[in-house]
């Protein structure tokens, strides 16, 4: 088994019936006992990474897309940033979600979502995604009341709905050869507030901070009901979900970096074989130069 194998596997759900986010402590930090030996994986991981990637962009036949959901202050931005660091920027495109916009509202939840997939070759990152719609829109009613979805379609299946149809979709993905990895940063509460009154106290993190998070950190159980639900009913052998434990950046970070490893490892992306009609082109170049 290779490392990055080992080190995500306690992490891996890919059959939601049994889980129970109760299983998962935000504060393990699995067989990883210091900082430094965290760091040193994050660097070994980060350059497989890069060399895979570079097999990826030339090969153009797969793309990924990973997903990243979390409560305020998990930790999403900076696993990004420093998971990705080591990747070319031509080979990776970066999406965050927002309150949805007018014209957002105006089209199926998955419209957004669709126009920004990640292309054949191309890693494709979303920061937040189309899981909002089981998460935030289902902790406060009142936003999909501002959906503008029909009422008569409103019924208390709803939810099971939007499970059954980003199932779906992700199937399809699949069968398209769009890989998709899914990353629940999995936060305590006490560390949340530890990281909120750290945005308090720090003017450089003052503009990390948002009234509207001790908003929705009044409504942290319901939200752990709902991303409980969502990876119950949404991870499959092809989209799986990570629970990634949260409160110790530097291990979110080794976590997501060996998911990532280990995904691509398992697709054998390579360079493309050169056929003797391009191995006769490269001859005639050499001669012309
Ligand atoms: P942030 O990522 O911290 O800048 O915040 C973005 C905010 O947009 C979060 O509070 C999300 O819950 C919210 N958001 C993202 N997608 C949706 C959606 N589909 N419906 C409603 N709110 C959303
Ligand atoms: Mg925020």
């Amino acid at each position: 088994m290779s490392w990055a194998k080992r080190v995500v596997a306690p992490y891996r759900v890919e059959d939601g019936d049994k889980f129970r986010l109760k299983d998962f402590n935000p504060g393990d930090t699995g067989h990883i006992r210091s900082k430094p030996h965290a760091h040193k994986l994050l660097e070994q991981g980060i350059v497989s990474m890069a060399e895979l990637q570079d097999k990826l962009y030339a090969q153009d036949r797969w793309g990924v897309l990973l997903i990243f959901q979390a409560m305020d202050a998990a930790g999403k931005d900076g696993a990004i940033k420093h998971v990705m660091s080591g990747v070319n920027p031509q080979g990776c495109q970066v999406y965050s979600f927002k309150v949805p916009s007018s014209e957002e509202l105006d089209h199926d939840f998955m419209w957004r979502t669709s126009t920004r997939l990640p292309e054949r070759g191309r890693i494709g990152i979303f920061n937040r995604s189309y899981y909002e719609e089981v998460l935030v829109v289902r902790v406060h009613p009142e936003v999909l009341k501002g959906e503008r979805v029909p009422p008569s379609l409103i019924t208390k299946d709803i939810w099971k709905e939007r499970f059954e149809d980003i199932k779906a979709f992700e199937r399809y993905l699949a069968r398209q050869g769009i890989v998709i990895r899914k990353f629940f940063l999995n936060l305590s509460k006490k560390e949340q507030k530890r990281r909120f009154l750290a945005r308090l106290d720090d003017p450089q993190k003052n503009w990390k901070f948002s009234a509207a998070d001790i908003h929705e950190r009044a409504s942290w159980e319901a939200y752990m009901e709902a991303y409980e639900d969502m990876i119950v009913h949404t991870a499959t052998k092809s989209a799986p979900w990570y629970v990634v434990p949260a409160d110790n950046k530097w291990f979110t970070r080794v976590v997501v970096a060996a998911a990532i490893v280990d995904t691509l490892e398992n697709l054998q992306v390579a360079y493309p074989e050169v056929s003797p009609q391009k191995r006769r082109e490269l001859k005639a170049a050499r001669r012309l130069l």
